[in-house]
């Protein structure tokens, strides 16, 4: 084998040896009593800040303000007609934005947890706290709680020290799973895009041309989101669900929410908990053994 080979071969063989130290399965998910299944509705409360960011049109960017007037309070009544508790990634811009939508959220029992200040992470230290502390503040003015888990790629270390418990943005599993970094430790409450509604629903995505579109039949939606349910749901195991207001608002694909969580519901031991809820109880679990 010549030396450059070699090299790149011990090069991957380090970088899977140190992505697997960062993850640590937890052997036996405990949930409560008679729970079977944990199903956590998140819904990424973007608006479109990123594309505003990238200077998108003004007509593309109307449509992330359907989010902040409409979508977001039809997510509000769909989860609380169900008694369902979600929770709300939301970017601290979006409290100047949208106020009384933050606070509706959280007068209804529901998470409200971080994303970002602006929907992106300064890779300066100082000003990537700088938008973490001012995001959590933001959060905490309208809610009256601080919040303790965040959808970003916030370094660990960071987060934990400002009392963070969990993180919800990667893929690396389909069980909750604890991911170290630089000495910090946290939960991770994995999602995946296959469940994510921006990947079904999405027109003029990013920029993509008209041949690309994906708007996604919701019974087709329904169905592979049901599927992917059920297949959790025989093994004892763990779904979330990701959604985004100004996607998932849209009145047939509410309706099609609907039909899911009223299906699901029929079901004996499936738990709608916020994701705070889930990582607390997997963490006290954890203490126990
Ligand atoms: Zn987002």
């Amino acid at each position: 084998m010549d030396n450059a080979l070699s090299r790149e071969i011990d090069e991957l063989a380090a970088a899977a040896i140190s992505y697997a130290a960062s993850h640590t399965r937890i052997a036996k998910i405990a949930y409560p009593p008679n729970v079977r299944i944990a199903v956590n509705f998140t819904a990424d409360f973007d608006t479109m800040l990123l594309r505003r960011l990238m200077n998108e049109p003004p007509q593309q960017l109307a449509k992330g303000e359907f989010g902040g007037r409409v979508g977001i309070w039809r997510l509000i009544e769909l989860f609380d007609s169900h008694g369902v508790k979600a929770t709300v990634f939301t970017p601290g811009r979006i409290c100047e934005l949208y106020p009384r939508a933050v606070q509706a959220i959280a007068r209804g029992g529901h998470e409200v947890a971080d994303h970002m200040w602006e929907h992106r992470v300064p890779k300066e230290p100082d000003l990537e706290r700088d938008h973490l502390l001012k995001t959590s503040a933001a959060l905490e003015r309208l809610t009256g709680k601080r919040p303790v888990g965040s959808r970003s790629s916030h370094s660990l270390k960071l987060l934990q020290e400002n009392g963070f418990i969990y993180v919800s943005e990667h893929s690396a599993d389909h069980l909750p799973y604890y991911q170290q970094s630089n000495g910090a430790t946290l939960l991770h409450l994995p999602f995946h895009f296959a469940i994510d509604d921006a990947m079904f629903f999405s027109y003029a995505w990013m920029g993509s041309r008209n041949d690309a579109q994906r708007i996604t039949d919701p019974d087709r939606v329904f169905d592979l989101w049901w599927d992917a349910f059920m297949h959790q749901y025989r093994q004892g195991g763990y779904l979330n669900i990701c959604l985004h207001p100004f996607v998932s608002g849209r009145a047939l694909r509410i309706a099609m929410l609907d039909r899911l969580i009223a299906k699901m519901k029929t079901l004996p031991g499936v738990w709608f908990p916020t994701c705070e809820e889930l990582a607390r109880h997997i963490l006290a679990a954890g203490e126990a053994h």
